[in-house]
């Protein structure tokens, strides 16, 4: 009998590799700009097309390669970052293990250009494949650039693994934030197919979080430091007032390299808790600066998972650092959140900012529900009535449309509603703009209510009542729809399945991937069952993943997203009184699901202020 063990070929060995380290174009924007970094890169320019799959361009101005480096670089455990095992107990570099450039190039075709300041000419290097394909010298400027073309042309499997343009690029912005936030002191523009997502010049931390996220973490941004012997804590912390319900604005560092780790961020939560409500998180963005020696970043190769020696002592030094960050700014006492913990107030600061409590007299016989004779057909709550009344008291009474058609029964109370005019002299309560906005006047400005927002709102939380009490109501479909997906998305569907018939859905799986659609809830538009699925699954997997969320509330946002109404729908004034009904009537009228806001006022001021 012959032998039947063999060496792997290096293209194969790379490619198995590539799989672990490049999964997505993201990985790869990843490892190059973390290698121009580590070139001491002051400026680095990345240019994408199509998402990356097509091109991703990586321009820095870094300390380049020799002709032989260049070479080098693209073999498998090539590193100029290591020697030794003990070199790994004090890594200083974003890189080491020698990896990434032979994985790319077994995956990609890439040119890379290279030249060192002390050389006349530089070197270009094609490889694709693993094959070098030409090296040439070449005249350039100081520095290196990547030309990584066709990413996964030769691995169809990944290729097809990949999502939406929107969806890689999500992940590029990502990874970008992550190492911009890292070395705040090297600019990064990054391009889409032409267009600028970022420019950022060098700058200090603090600035770089606001070119990042915008303008308002600049009131947000409190700043804590705690240093020990064991590690220095510094950074910002964001108020609670600007908190979110979304993931997407905590990072945290060590020894200038970007982190995950749930068990610190723990502690900020716990420092933060009963000034927040437990939905919401805080922006955060702190920085460890430890003993090298102190920590173990030699795990998985994506995971960014770092084990720390002294771990539960730093965990104590972060908390004090939050909470007497929080102290020193006297976040802590000027926010009162009762047990009822929705936020019935739009929490933008320019609308709070002009908000006084309108002075009214109530009339105890007044319930401005009773002229509503129909049940609201989106959303009929318990919570209603006394929800409306808390939002009326803070904004005057809404304005509806009944009472427009009935000009002459407008009783002249002080509780009168306001009345919009449209140019054709019509009374008309709520003003449609762009199919996107619906407008309406309140006592102390004009309301703008986000209308797909607002039914995310109100069908999360018809969602949430139907999954906790059993009972949602199903539609049949005249003509049963097939929908076939691939193996993972139907394993991830099966396990929604439950849920989904919970809520009134009647989803029958038929083997191999496919699914029969027999009925969907009565609160859903049944005209494309099968793309609703398809977007369910889709916004189910690329929604924030928050800790704290449990995978009912995950699906109910991501339904809500997937069937709620789009933008340009053109809502009647009917439909448009009764989502505002239904919105009023939510606990938590001013957030969508994923937490953004739904409303705001432009204050009566502000537009006075502006027509002067
Ligand atoms: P690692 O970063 O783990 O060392 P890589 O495969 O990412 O492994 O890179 C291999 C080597 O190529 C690096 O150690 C470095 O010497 C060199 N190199 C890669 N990118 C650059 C760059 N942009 N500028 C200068 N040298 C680079
Ligand atoms: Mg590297």
């Amino acid at each position: 009998m012959t032998d039947i063990i063999h060496l792997l070929s290096d293209s194969v060995a790379n490619q198995i590799a590539a799989g672990e380290v490049i999964q997505r174009p993201a990985s790869v924007v990843k490892e190059l700009v973390e290698n121009a970094i580590d070139a001491g890169a002051t400026r680095i320019q990345i240019q994408l097309k199509d998402a990356g799959r097509t091109l991703i361009q990586i321009i820095d101005n870094g300390k380049g390669m020799s002709p032989t480096d260049a070479r080098m670089a693209f073999e498998r455990h090539a590193t100029s970052k290591i020697r030794e095992a003990t070199d790994l107990f004090a890594i200083h570099t974003m890189g080491f293990r020698g990896e990434a450039l032979a994985s790319i190039a077994s995956v990609a075709d890439v040119e890379m250009k290279t030249k060192r300041e002390s050389d006349e000419i530089g070197s270009c290097i094609h490889i694709a494949a693993s094959e070098v394909i030409s090296q040439t010298a070449v005249s350039s400027t100081n520095g290196t650039s990547f030309m990584v073309r066709n990413l996964f042309f030769n691995v169809p499997a990944r290729r097809k693994f990949l999502k939406s343009n929107a969806t890689e690029v999500k992940h590029i912005i990502t990874e970008i934030q992550r190492v911009a936030l890292a070395c705040p002191e090297i600019s990064f523009s990054l391009h889409h197919n032409g267009a600028a997502l970022y420019d950022l010049p060098a700058s200090n931390f603090k600035q770089r979080i606001v070119h990042l996220f915008g303008s308002n973490m600049n009131q947000s941004l409190v700043p804590i430091r705690n240093q020990t012997s064991l590690a220095l804590i510094s950074g910002f912390i964001g108020q609670p007032k600007y908190a979110r319900r979304t993931f997407g604005e905590q990072f945290f560092f060590v020894n200038g390299r970007y982190m995950k780790h749930p068990f610190f961020h723990r502690g900020i939560m716990q420092a933060y808790e009963r000034i927040l409500p437990k939905e919401m998180v805080p922006a955060y963005f702190i920085a460890f600066d430890v003993d090298p020696a102190a920590i173990d970043i030699n795990i998985h190769p994506t995971k960014t998972e770092i084990k720390f020696e002294n771990e539960s002592a730093i965990w104590q030094l972060l908390h004090a650092a939050v909470r007497e960050g929080l102290g020193k700014f006297n976040v802590v006492p000027s926010i009162d959140f009762d047990q009822s913990g929705s936020f019935d107030i739009p929490l933008s600061p320019k609308s709070t900012d002009g908000l006084s409590m309108p002075q009214i007299q109530i009339n105890p016989n007044y319930n401005p529900f009773d002229e509503v004779s129909k049940p609201s057909p989106v959303y009929t709550g318990q919570r209603a009535q006394q929800q409306a009344d808390h939002w009326e008291k803070l904004y005057g009474p809404p304005t509806r449309h009944h009472e427009l058609q009935l000009p002459d029964e407008q009783e002249q109370t002080s509780f009168a509603p306001m009345q919009a005019t449209t140019p054709a002299g019509q009374g008309k309560n709520f003003i449609l703009f762009k199919n996107k906005y619906i407008l309406t006047p309140v006592k102390s400005g004009l309301m703008v209510i986000d209308q797909r927002r607002a039914h995310q709102r109100i069908l999360y939380e018809k969602l949430m009542t139907s999954l906790n009490q059993h009972q949602g109501v199903s539609q049949q479909l005249l003509f049963p729809q097939t929908l076939e997906t691939n193996a993972s998305d139907a394993a991830l569907l099966l396990t929604m399945l439950d849920d989904l018939n919970q809520v009134g859905f009647d989803i029958r799986e038929f083997g191999s991937n496919t699914f029969i659609i027999n009925g969907i809830p009565g609160m859903m538009d049944n005209s494309n069952a099968t793309g609703m699925i398809e977007t369910l699954l889709e916004e189910y997997k690329n929604s924030a993943s928050n800790l704290k969320e449990r995978n009912r509330e995950k699906l109910a946002t991501a339904l809500a997203v997937a069937s709620s109404i789009n933008y340009g729908t053109q809502l009647s004034q009917e439909e448009a009184s009764s989502l505002i009904d239904s919105l009023f009537a939510c606990q938590t009228p001013n957030f969508s699901p994923s937490g953004k806001p739904v409303l705001d006022i432009i204050p009566t001021d502000d537009l006075e202020k502006k027509l002067k």
